[in-house]
Order: structure tokens, then sequence, then C-alpha cells
């Protein structure tokens, strides 16, 4: 690390003053100027732009370990990281920071993360899946309930997950029973901040089919599917967001001690933000055409605004 960042500090210094470091020999004078191609100077701050030819996002360059152990902890132990694993969390880093070495720093640091380590052992196999087309977000929307889990203080034993086929968009609800009326309730959550899908799939379990929905289907519109009987994969997609999100909650609840609702939104956000296998893309890019923000990122001035009374700038 100390040799990048002084070959940065170098590309630093070029750009301000328009000359080299003093004692920079003549290859690395060179490298400079070459880096110095590929490096913007914005605001203070250094970015990599990639290749001149195929320049991509600007990404900050970080070039302490302190900052690099930041970002190694934000995109994958906080809560909202989502214990991804090892490509998941190149990949959510490279979108934002540049340093040498991403992928070893990553690998180094989540072989000795105690809540993966635990887990590793417990992993369980995907089940297949069965292509269903869909051409467009909100087309297909899978349903399912996962539990009873432990009953935490508030309540709750029961999530009903909301997965969107064509984006892979999913949202978490937490439930107390799963009788019809949270399960209607959560439903009409899902279409008042996304809008109605055009059709939604399900188990074949009554809870589903005989009592629910009818009545929240018919207000928008929705035609409802039910799950052949000879055929319970269909629903595969769903049954793979519940693994990797009972994975991921299990890691934060053992790690952590508290209610497994508490974490809710952390794990759903991790599993938008991380670019699926089969799109290439993150559920939240597919969405919003854009990629998040980091929390990283966040302007100190506005943290200090939000936290006045145990921050100061
Ligand atoms: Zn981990």
């Amino acid at each position: 690390m100390e040799d990048f960042a002084e070959r940065m500090a170098a590309v630093v210094n070029y750009k301000r003053t328009g000359e080299h470091k003093p004692g920079w020999g003549k290859n690395k004078q060179k490298t400079t100027l070459n880096q110095c191609n590929t490096h913007v100077l914005r605001g203070g701050v250094l970015y990599y732009r990639g290749s001149v030819k195929n320049p991509g996002p600007l990404r900050e360059v970080i070039t302490t370990v302190e900052r690099v152990q930041e970002i190694l902890r934000h995109n994958h132990s906080v809560p909202m990281g989502g214990h991804s694993g090892v490509t998941a969390t190149v990949k959510k880093i490279s979108k934002h920071y540049w340093w040498n070495g991403i992928q070893r720093d990553v690998e180094a640091f989540i072989s000795t993360c105690e809540a993966c380590q635990c887990f590793e052992k417990l992993k369980t196999q995907a089940p297949t899946l069965k292509q269903i087309v869909v051409v467009e977000p909100l087309e297909l929307v899978g349903i399912d309930l996962i539990g009873p889990l432990p009953l935490t203080n508030q309540g709750h034993r029961y999530v009903l997950t909301m997965t969107d086929y064509f984006t892979k968009w999913v949202d978490m609800y937490p439930l107390a029973t799963k009788e019809a009326k949270g399960v209607c309730s959560a439903i009409k959550t899902f279409i008042t901040r996304w809008g109605a899908p055009k059709r939604i799939l399900s188990d074949q379990g009554k809870e589903f089919v005989n009592q629910l929905n009818k009545e929240v289907c018919n207000m928008f519109g929705i035609r409802r599917s039910v799950t052949s009987a000879y055929h319970p994969q269909c629903n595969g997609l769903d049954e793979r967001t519940n693994q990797t999100f009972k994975t991921r909650l299990g890691k934060l609840v053992d790690e952590h001690g508290l209610g497994w609702d508490t974490f809710l939104d952390d794990v759903a956000y991790s599993l938008r933000i991380q670019d699926q296998a089969s799109t290439k893309f993150s559920p939240f890019f597919f969405m919003f055409g854009r990629h998040p923000r980091q929390m990283l990122q966040l302007c100190s001035f506005l943290w200090a605004v939000l936290f006045a009374d145990t921050f100061s700038v």
C-alpha cells in the first residue's frame, strides 16, 4: 500500500504543480505521466477512470490501510453489506473505489470474517430453477412466506418476500402470523411503493390461495397465478432468494444477538445492490437505471446535521 500511495501522491503532485517530485527517476516520471492520463483530480480527491481508450466511471483512489478497512467493513460486514461473497463484494467496491489489490484484500478480509466462517459449514444447496420468461419489470412477482422463525420483541414470526422476476428486486415484510390480513397489507404496501405487478405467483398453500389477496388483487386489477402442484419448483426464484436471505440473516443474528427483524431492511438492501448472475446487473440498477450512492459517500456535513448532538465537524 505504501508504494501505491507514493505513486498516487506523485500523480496528485504533478497534476497540481506540473512538476515531478524531487528525486523521482526517469522511469517513475514516465509512469506518473501515464497515470495522469488515467486519473482525474476533482475537489482535491483523486479518481481512477480506467484506460484512455476505454474509460469507465470515476472511482475514488484509496491510499490508506484505514480507509481500505473501512470500505471492506461497509461493503461486507455491516448489516447492509450482507456478508456477501468475494466476487459480489469486489464488484460492489469496484463501482466506487480503486486501489491496488482489491480482490486480494477482499479475499483476506472475508477469510477472517467470523460470521462467514461459522456459516460456511451450514451451507445448503439452492434448488434448480425452472426458467420463466419475463420481459419487463413487475410483469411477474413471486411471493413467499418464510417461517415460523424465532418470535421477536416486535412480535414477528414470519417474513413475506416479494421478488420481481425481471429485475430480481426483493421486498421483505415482517409478519406476526401467516393470516390473510397481514399478507394482504404487505402486498398493498408493495403496490403503493412500486406500482401493481401484472401477475403475482405464489405457492399453493391455502394461506396464499384460498383466503387471501382476492380483495387486493381485485382492487388493483392483478391476475392471480398458482404454482402447479406437480411443479412446485416453478416458484424457484423466490426459493433461491430465500436461501440467500436466510444465510445472511442468520449471520447477522449470530453476530449481533438481536431479533432477526432488526436486519430485514439491511438484508433486502444487500440483495438489491448485488449484481445478479443471470442479468449481470443489480436489481437496484435495473429498477432505477443508476447505482446507489454509498453511505460512505454521504458528505460529513449531512452527518453533522443528522447527528448534531454526537458529531462535530
Ligand atoms: Zn462475513
